[in-house]
């Protein structure tokens, strides 16, 4: 009797559930291309429904639509395609607000830096601009950011004297594209002390003209002991601005998980404010620089199941271990192609820290079980990294550490299965191919070296899952442009860089939904359109998976759903 009471108690209480569930869907979605984005090979739905967040019934049409109730909502796709929303495999969240407000001096398409002349008349319009004058009072600086040596027509950096040219009375610090070099003008260099008898810091050079003194171009660590200082000055309301514009931009483009990939303590107390002001409707990660100490890790904000508290948590960390191939920083075992300024043939890029100091770091990482990020772009840098990894593991090894090689931009073959054996998870960068890609053949790597940059093919037929991302602000958080970089492999000037490393358009996706879900130790809640998972959801136009690969590029994103809500729409 007791248990027929139990059974019947359990049918009622299921029974009602299940009603009072459908009937109350929130929202539903059909009449699209709705992909999945479980399994290896495409598959569709016809229709979803969203409750509280989640997504609650995937089904027919017909299915969905005897749950419908008098308060949901129907959204007809009409025949857009609709995805899990995707995840930023890497990128600087904070510094992509950051570069919205600056001068952008990026070069076309998307900023005006074509050659000098064309960043003096962009640093001179910031300067007289709103956001250009509210910057320049609050930081005393002018900031240009994003210009490219080897897009511009003198295929130099500017110096100081060309600086000088939009002021002599206000310090300019100008930042490349990689984020690894910059130029100051002289008021910066009469300010910070800067002299013909000032060394080279560690990690780092100051760039010198034939008779030895500073030119104004800073690589590295010599560029960050500029910039990290004034950055040190940003108040809660400029902090604030970079939060919202951080968000607008990944959310347009159908990022609803950003990355903070490299956070300064400085941003780590300006993320945790943001969260408890509520300002975060987009879900943000952080991974601090592990150099900066152990503290930015333990705060409230760090969770071991990784739980967002208002839509912020701290990752793990970040560790950087070379420069960037652009800006011919980064380490490699062989010379580069062409040397740059200043430096012989033999000229092979440095690393930041020697080898003692990198284990020390990625133990460091394995003891306390962070999800360590390690930007490694020249394949010295990557061996350097395994090596360290090697030595972790044996010290602190544990299970599904999931831990990052950022870049990877100059992985051998070789390499390849040495992180299969040691389970290190490649985030790479394939949008080289289009940025630098001519670049890369011509003047940094030349052939074979240049095809073979971000193998994606070779690297998912060792068995790895991977994430391709953008590093925005080095690019703009463009998901269409990294899915068409990473399935085409187009230069700037239309050649195809190392056909035979392209994947396909599904994979391509993959790189951005599911496996990116779980590089964050995510997959129970994103990634795929899943019964149970979070309603984070993007519509585009069209369909990646029925177009011609080569106007992925152009393919507009419609909408962006953070759990059930929009959070952005095309105007
Ligand atoms: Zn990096
Ligand atoms: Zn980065």
């Amino acid at each position: 009797m007791k248990f027929i009471y139990i059974v019947l108690a359990f049918c009622i209480v299921s029974c009602t559930d299940t009603k009072k569930e459908t009937a109350h869907l929130d929202s539903i979605y059909f009449n699209g291309d709705i992909i999945t984005m479980e399994g290896d090979q495409p598959g569709y739905v016809e229709a979803i429904g969203i409750k509280d967040g989640r997504i609650a019934r995937v089904g027919t049409q017909e299915e969905l639509m005897s749950m419908v109730g008098d308060s949901t909502i129907q959204k007809d796709l009409n025949g857009k395609t609709l995805l899990p929303a995707f995840l930023d495999g890497h990128g600087h969240f904070y510094s992509v607000g950051f570069a919205s407000i600056v001068a952008n001096i990026l070069p076309p398409p998307d900023g005006p830096g074509h050659n000098y002349e064309s960043i003096v008349d962009a640093l001179n319009q910031w300067k007289e601009s709103e956001d250009g004058k509210y910057f320049i009072d609050k930081f005393g600086w002018i900031i240009g950011n994003g210009y490219d040596d080897s897009q511009l027509e003198e295929k130099d950096h500017p110096k100081s004297i060309d600086l000088d040219k939009v002021s002599t009375d206000i310090p300019i610090i100008i930042l490349h594209q990689s984020g690894h070099l910059g130029v100051i003008n002289s008021k910066a260099k009469e300010i910070l002390g800067i002299t013909k008898d000032t060394p080279n810091p560690n990690g780092g050079s100051l760039r010198r003209d034939a008779n030895g003194n500073p030119n104004g171009v800073l690589e590295e660590n010599a560029m960050y002991n500029v910039l990290v200082p004034i950055l040190g000055k940003a108040d809660e309301d400029f902090d604030s601005k970079c939060i919202k514009k951080g968000q607008e931009e990944y959310a347009k483009k159908g990022y609803l998980t950003a990355q903070d990939g490299r956070s300064s303590t400085a941003q780590m107390a300006a993320f945790i404010k943001g969260a408890e002001n509520g300002l975060f409707y987009i879900d943000v990660v952080s991974y601090p620089d592990i150099t900066l100490g152990p503290e930015n890790v333990t705060e409230d904000y760090y969770s071991t199941d990784h739980q967002y508290k208002n839509n912020y948590r701290i990752g793990g960390v970040k560790l950087t271990l070379d420069g960037s191939p652009q800006g011919k920083t980064a380490w490699l075992t062989q010379h580069y192609h062409v040397p740059p300024q200043g430096q012989d043939k033999d000229y092979k890029g440095y690393p930041v820290m020697p080898d003692s100091m990198a284990i020390k770091y990625v133990k460091e990482a394995f003891q306390n079980k962070w999800q360590l990020l390690c930007h490694t772009n020249g394949d010295a840098a990557i061996d350097q990294y395994i090596m360290a990894v090697k030595a972790a593991e044996e010290a602190y090894g544990y299970d599904d550490h999931r831990t990052v090689m950022i870049h990877g931009q100059t992985l051998r073959k070789d390499q390849i299965p040495q992180l299969v054996d040691l389970e290190i998870m490649p985030s790479l960068f394939p949008m080289h191919t289009f940025y630098w890609g001519d670049w890369h053949v011509e003047s940094v790597l030349g052939h074979p070296r240049a095809d073979y940059i971000s193998p994606c093919r070779d690297v998912i037929d060792a068995g790895l899952k991977i994430t391709s991302h953008h590093d925005a602000p080095v690019t703009f958080p463009n998901s269409l442009r990294v899915l068409d970089a990473t399935v085409n492999r187009v230069t700037r000037s239309g050649a195809v860089l190392g056909p035979e490393q392209r994947i396909s358009p599904y994979e391509g996706l993959k790189t951005l939904t599911e496996w990116a879900a779980y590089q964050y130790f995510e997959e129970d809640r994103k990634g795929t359109i899943t019964e149970g998972k979070l309603a984070d959801l993007v519509i585009l136009d069209k369909n990646p998976l029925k177009i011609d690969p080569l106007n992925i590029k152009d393919i507009e994103i419609i909408e962006s759903i953070k759990e059930g809500k929009t959070v952005y729409r095309h105007p």
